[in-house]
């Protein structure tokens, strides 16, 4: 049978961070029964389309979903296990900002099925929480890891980030060692990005923040990837690190470009060869009430050049690279008729590097990988 991976999106947070640009709002308590209603709906329609399919992950993220109490969560996942076929050995996995998973919550989560948990603390430092605008302290990031503990879950993801205004090396330094002894299953570690949109892009234009410089940010990687190194964690995605055995399954569906369905508001599928979404008007999406509210122009079949560009950009974002096998299987034709000239540059230029039947981007490869991304986009 066919596998799949489900991602559930809950589009609220208690409040805005102000960095963020996730399709999220704060403060909008008095809508969730109203979405989980319509979100039962679209698991529902959907699994009807699904009978052939086995789920071997499903991601609640966000958002925030533990900002839903723990009846609507377990709802939405009952209403999943009802419509789907899921695999026995599922990875489950829910996102929580460390401030909205007391023990009790997380005691529920882990009872209902829930057998990861994805925890974004970001920094070790409370003057760096406050300035990126999340709602809890490190102490209780720490207090709820630890209850996460205590309740059964084994495996945990924290998520931490670099190149902060004001973080200096030591402050990283800090966080990398304070989250190891923590002793967590995975870490993912992304540079902060200021997307335009947010109050950080406002504070950046009018100088009120100051960006971290190239060099600064590069050390900071280059630190994590080798500390984590040494702690026992291994890097298996440019920004993605996980004791053996470990790696999350449901990325590893997005960089393998295997078939998934995004439910919920302006969640993101790749199925049957298409991608397609839902759209991000929250009113609309609740008043569709489940009727699949595809936007329909984005509703596109992935074209054999997209799907070898998307192959190679989230193939060598993987530190295993992109098989010359696989490449053929997928597509019947030579990576290397399609792009010889591309990667051998990259050859001579230590950007990538060739292994067995693979070829992988070297650690150079990784701090330049926008442009050799480029490099693999097909002329029409
Ligand atoms: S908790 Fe996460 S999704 Fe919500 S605003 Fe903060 S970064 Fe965005």
């Amino acid at each position: 049978m066919k596998t799949m991976g489900l991602y559930v999106h809950i589009p609220f947070c208690k409040k805005k961070c102000l960095y963020c640009d996730f399709p999220s709002f704060g403060n909008l308590e008095g809508k969730y029964e109203e979405y989980v209603c319509a979100l039962e709906q679209e698991i529902e329609r959907r699994g009807l389309l699904c009978r052939n399919w086995q789920v071997s992950s499903i991601f609640f993220g966000g958002g925030t979903p533990t900002v839903l109490s723990k009846e609507l969560l377990a709802r939405l996942l009952l209403k999943i296990k009802e419509s789907f076929l899921i695999s026995a050995d599922a990875e489950i996995t829910i996102e929580a900002n460390p401030g909205t998973i007391e023990k009790e919550k997380a005691e529920a989560l882990r009872k209902m099925g829930f057998n990861r948990l994805s925890m974004g603390v970001q920094a070790w430092q409370n003057r760096l929480l406050s300035t990126l605008g999340r709602i809890h302290t490190i102490e209780e990031f720490q207090y709820n890891f630890q209850n996460a503990r205590k309740v059964g879950f084994e495996n945990i993801n924290v998520d931490i980030m670099f190149a902060l205004p004001t973080q200096t090396f030591e402050d990283w330094k800090e966080t990398l060692e304070k989250i190891t002894e923590l002793n967590p299953e995975h870490i993912s570690a992304y540079s902060l990005i200021i997307e335009e949109g947010t109050p950080f892009y406002d504070k950046f234009q009018k100088g009120e923040l100051l960006e971290t410089d190239e060099e600064l940010d590069r050390k900071m990687y280059h630190y994590a990837v080798a500390f984590l190194a040494e702690k026992g964690y291994q890097q298996y995605e440019i920004s993605n690190f996980a004791k053996i055995g470990r790696q999350s399954r449901h990325n590893q569906i997005y960089w393998q470009t295997e078939p998934y369905l995004g439910l919920g508001l302006g969640a993101h599928s790749y199925f049957n060869g298409n991608r397609f979404h839902n759209t991000y008007d929250l009113d609309k999406y609740i008043l569709a009430n489940g009727e699949i509210p595809i936007l329909e122009e984005e509703n596109i079949a992935v074209t054999k050049k997209a799907a070898m560009e998307e192959f190679m950009f989230l193939g060598l974002r993987r530190t295993d690279g992109v098989s010359f096998e696989k490449f053929f299987e997928r597509f019947e034709v030579e990576m290397t008729e399609v792009y010889g000239k591309a990667i051998s540059g990259f050859l001579e230029q230590g950007l990538l590097v060739q292994t067995d039947q693979k070829i992988a981007l070297t650690q150079r490869g990784i701090d330049l990988s926008n442009l050799v991304f480029v490099e693999f986009l097909l002329d029409e």
